[in-house]
């Protein structure tokens, strides 16, 4: 084909801590029915977005989720990808809404199971515990440098994240969900094209424990 339109230029890959999502000021969190998550970074989505910052969304709604399509891939979904939100689920939920709203919009790229076996093998591939612990960043309730983290991870990945902050109880900011961005056709990492838009994460951030 000489020339194809793009639905979209990249995606955002994005993880979350859990401590962060569960102590936060603004949301309780709930455990997955199939348990409490391991004390690893979990996935959020893989969002396919604009250079201009924009998104589109709910794509396709002929093509609803389907469980059955990745029934291979669940037991590293509930491992990898564990919903937080109240009332407890299996995920399927949580699946449901990022393939729904986010997923429908790469169908040039990917299907479900390929959509859905992409991202774990990212969470694989960006390893960021791992990377922060090597720079001595451990989820101990301490506080970082939002530099010293974006390095750290800049350094174990490869590329340079977008750290987006949420607040604790007392208000402290903490290190909440890390953005990486992956190239329109699906296949490799890249440095952002744009970061989000958002608020400063302080100077200082905690690291919770979870
Ligand atoms: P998104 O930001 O992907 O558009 O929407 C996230 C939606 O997924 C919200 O409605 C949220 O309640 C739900 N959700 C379910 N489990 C989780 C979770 O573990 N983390 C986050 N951030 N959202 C979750
Ligand atoms: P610079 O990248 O020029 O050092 O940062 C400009 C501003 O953006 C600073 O206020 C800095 O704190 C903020 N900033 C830089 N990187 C990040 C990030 O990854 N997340 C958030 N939330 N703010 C950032």
């Amino acid at each position: 084909v000489l020339c194809v339109s793009q639905d979209f230029d990249f995606f955002y890959f994005v993880q979350q801590w859990p401590g962060s999502y569960c102590d936060s000021s603004s949301s309780r969190c709930c455990y997955p029915t199939t348990g409490k998550p391991a004390a690893d970074f979990g996935i959020h989505g893989l969002w396919p977005n604009y250079n201009d910052g924009s998104y589109p969304q709910n794509c396709d709604s002929n093509n609803p989720f389907d469980g059955s399509k990745i029934s291979d891939l669940i037991s590293s979904m509930r491992r990898n990808w564990p919903t937080l939100a109240c009332p407890s689920g299996s995920g399927e939920t949580f699946w449901s809404h990022e393939w729904e709203k986010h997923g429908t919009c790469s169908e040039s790229v990917f299907d479900q199971h390929s959509y859905f076996e992409t991202t774990l093998g990212l969470k694989q591939q960006t390893n960021l515990l791992q990377a922060l612990k090597t720079a001595g960043i451990k989820p101990d309730g301490k506080k970082y440098s939002l530099g010293d983290i974006k390095d750290a991870i800049k350094e174990g990945t490869g590329y340079t994240p977008w750290i987006e902050c949420n607040q604790d109880s007392s208000g402290n900011s903490q290190l909440y969900q890390v953005y990486l961005c992956l190239d329109n056709s699906g296949s490799s990492l890249i440095e952002c094209p744009v970061f989000p838009k958002g608020k400063k994460c302080g100077s200082a951030i905690e690291f919770p424990i979870f």
